[in-house]
C-alpha cells in the first residue's frame, strides 16, 4: 500500500551538516513529497511530542528539538512508514543496524538525528502538523 509518513532531520544532524547525506539516503528508498526547514518553538515541540509528556526525558527532548533548525519532510512510497523506520534504525544508535541513518549519524539515544512516524495513525496526525493540503501535491 502506498503510504505517506513524516520525517524530521533533528537539530543535531542539521548542525553537523548531515542533512544532505540523510536526504540522499532517503531518496534512494522513498519519494519526498514536501520539505521545509524550520526552528520549532518550545510550545510546538512540546505539542508534537505530547505523547511523551509524562516521560522523564520529555523536558530534555523539548530542549533538544528546539536547540536549532530542523528539516521536516513528507515521504511517500510503498509501505513508507515501516520502510522509513527501518532506514532510521533503532532509537538508541548503539543498537541501530549497520547502514541505518541512526547508526551513521546519531550520537546518543537523546540526540538521534532523525524522527519518523511509527504507525499509520501517527502519520495521519504528524504530516498535517507540519504541512497543509496545498503543500502536499
Ligand atoms: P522518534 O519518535 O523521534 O522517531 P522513536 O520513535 O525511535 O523516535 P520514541 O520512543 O518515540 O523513539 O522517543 C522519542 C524521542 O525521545 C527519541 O527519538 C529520542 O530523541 C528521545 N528519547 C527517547 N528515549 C529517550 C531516553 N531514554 N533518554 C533521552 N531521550 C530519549
Ligand atoms: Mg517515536
Amino acid at each position: 500500500m502506498i503510504q505517506r509518513t513524516l520525517s524530521i532531520i533533528k537539530p543535531d544532524a542539521v548542525r553537523a551538516g548531515n542533512a544532505g547525506k540523510i536526504i540522499a539516503d532517503i531518496e534512494k528508498e522513498l519519494k519526498i513529497v514536501s520539505l521545509k526547514r524550520l526552528h520549532l518553538t518550545k510550545a510546538q515541540a512540546g505539542a508534537f511530542y505530547a505523547v511523551h509528556a509524562e516521560k522523564p526525558f520529555y523536558q530534555e527532548l523539548v530542549e533538544f528539538m528546539t536547540s536549532g533548525p530542523i528539516i521536516v519532510m513528507c515521504l511517500e512510497g510503498e509501505d513508507a512508514i515501516v520502510r522509513y523506520r527501518t532506514l532510521m534504525g533503532a532509537t538508541n544508535p548503539e543498537k541501530a543496524a549497520e547502514g541505518t541513518l541512526r547508526k551513521k549519524y546519531a550520537a546518543s539515544v537523546s540526540e538521534n538525528a532523525v524522527h519518523g512516524s511509527d504507525a499509520p495513525e501517527t502519520a495521519a496526525v504528524e504530516v498535517p502538523f507540519f504541512f497543509s493540503t496545498c503543500e502536499l501535491i
